[in-house]
């Protein structure tokens, strides 16, 4: 009998069923296309202990009891399809594991609807693209804690391992596990778009060569922005077209698609009235990368400085801004995750999550262990900004993230991420901003009231009146 199934063998589905039988476990395999099946039986099967089925029903007979299912399929709709069909097949306390980028919100409702039934259903976030599914990802499982009791030992077996230590920890119940990984995908925007930023800048601004970028890159992935993502910008880059003989970068097209888990996190931004300006403007960046046609016709109509000519000294003040904003879409994410865990009574331990990120999924970064460290060291801490390590990270960037930004703006290269991200913390920093002045024009149009700073209560002017103030409470 096999320990548990996969159902779902494209990319994600079929690597992490290797690594679970590379791991010595007993896997029945199961895909809706049957001939995908039989396509990894004929690929991987002499890798480990693997039951082959075609058949749902074939496919939960393979399993011990209670059984223990991955699906593995497409997110949205088809999760629903798979789960009404293995429904009827399975017994009380089976367990059903989503592990595709389902919605929080589906989640939810799925545990609900299959906790009602006698099932067991974990939603778990799993990081680290077709790579980390096979040689170990970052997995947030959530849903009921003795349920992933037992899938514990194998889901922190897969894992990738830092320091000893699994990328893999339980988050919560019911959707805890899938809107941790929705926030994870949001800071994973909000990094390439500060990186992208910075690219331009080089580039563009700056007027480097392709080469010289990469060689850039290479030496910052050396200090604190040390990170699989600026690692793989000096892969990218380095790469030459074989068709042209350009580098790639050069022949790839200027827009970026997107699946839905960064629009998510800002849309949850929201609802739940978080200032997470980094990462939402890393998703309406991507939007307006897609204007692609548009941006031909207007290139040629609308009046803008022509980038070029910032001196080479600018490099390290780039990485210096670079570095303080990916800060602030860090602090802004794990805001978020606190006040989610408020609203759905989830109590998500922020440095675990940091500490879980290390390894295996896309974000993982040096800089996670100063995160971890602080929340180790703080644990009711606000904002990450706050942070004695943050504090003086951010007050030594601060100058070079601002001429970075003047600079940017003179050439007019757009850095919405890099300046969305100072904006914020300028404001953050201000005891006193000027959000006064809107609630005296709310009262004024609408009669919204204000509070006072020297008494309590609420308060309207009459000001169409007789210009007297009175008391609304
Ligand atoms: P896809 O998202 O491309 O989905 C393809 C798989 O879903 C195939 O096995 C397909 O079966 C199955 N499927 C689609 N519709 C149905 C349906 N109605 N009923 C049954 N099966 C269906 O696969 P990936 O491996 O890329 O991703 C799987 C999940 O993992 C997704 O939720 C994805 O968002 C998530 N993920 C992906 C990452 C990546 O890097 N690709 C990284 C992290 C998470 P068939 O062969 O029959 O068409």
């Amino acid at each position: 009998m096999s320990q548990i199934g996969v159902t779902g063998l494209a990319v994600m589905g079929a690597n992490l069923a290797r690594n679970i039988a590379r791991n010595g476990v007993p896997i029945a395999v199961h895909n809706r296309t049957a001939s995908k099946t039989k396509d990894f039986m004929d690929e991987f099967s002499g890798e480990g202990d693997f039951t082959g089925t075609e058949t749902l029903q074939e496919f939960v007979e393979a399993l011990e009891r209670p059984r223990r299912i991955i699906v593995m399929v497409k997110a949205g709709a088809p999760v629903d399809g798979v789960i009404a069909d293995l429904e009827p097949l399975l017994d009380k306390d089976d367990i059903i594991i989503d592990a595709g980028n389902s919605h929080y919100v589906d989640t939810r409702r799925r545990e609900e609807e299959l906790t009602a039934k006698g099932l067991r259903f974990i939603g778990s976030g799993v990081s680290g693209g077709e790579e980390g599914a096979l040689n170990g990802p970052s997995i947030m499982p959530g849903g009921p804690r003795e349920a992933y009791g037992e899938v514990e030992e194998i889901f922190t077996t897969i894992a990738a391992q830092v320091d000893g230590s699994p990328c893999c920890a339980y988050i919560g119940p019911d959707g805890a596990g899938h809107y941790v990984k929705m926030v994870h995908n949001g800071i994973e925007y909000a990094d390439m778009q500060l990186i992208a930023e910075a690219y331009d800048l080089l580039r563009h601004g700056i007027g480097l060569d392709v080469p010289a970028i990469k060689a850039i890159f290479d030496d910052w992935n050396r200090g604190d922005l040390e990170s699989f993502l600026i690692e793989i910008t000096a892969t990218v880059l380095d790469k030459v077209d074989a068709e042209t003989g350009k580098p790639l970068i050069d022949v790839i097209v200027d827009q970026a698609e997107q699946k839905g888990t960064g629009r998510w996190t800002a849309q949850d931004a929201l609802e739940l009235g978080v200032p997470l300006t980094g990462i939402t403007e890393a998703v309406f960046a991507r939007s307006l990368s897609a204007l692609r046609d548009q941006r031909r016709d207007a290139s040629g109509v609308l009046a803008g400085p022509k980038p070029g000519g910032l001196p080479e000294s600018l490099v390290d003040d780039i990485r210096a801004a670079l570095y303080a904003s990916k800060v602030v879409a860090y602090a802004q994410g794990f805001e978020q995750m606190a006040a989610a865990a408020k609203t759905y009574n989830w109590d998500l331990k922020m440095g675990e999550l940091a500490k879980i990120w290390r390894g295996g999924c896309i974000i993982r970064a040096r800089f996670l262990n100063r995160i971890t460290e602080s929340y180790d060291a703080h644990p009711d801490l606000v904002n990450l900004l706050m942070a004695p390590y943050f504090q003086d990270a951010v007050a030594s960037a601060q100058d070079a993230w601002r001429k970075v930004i003047v600079s940017a703006v003179e050439q007019g290269v757009a850095v919405p991420a890099f300046s969305s991200s100072l904006a914020y913390y300028d404001g953050y920093r201000r005891e006193r901003g000027p959000a006064n002045l809107i609630q005296g024009q709310r009262d004024f149009f609408g009669a919204h009231t204000y509070r006072r700073v020297d008494k309590d209560g609420s308060f309207h002017t009459r000001w169409s009146q007789d210009g007297t103030e009175v008391r609304t409470d």
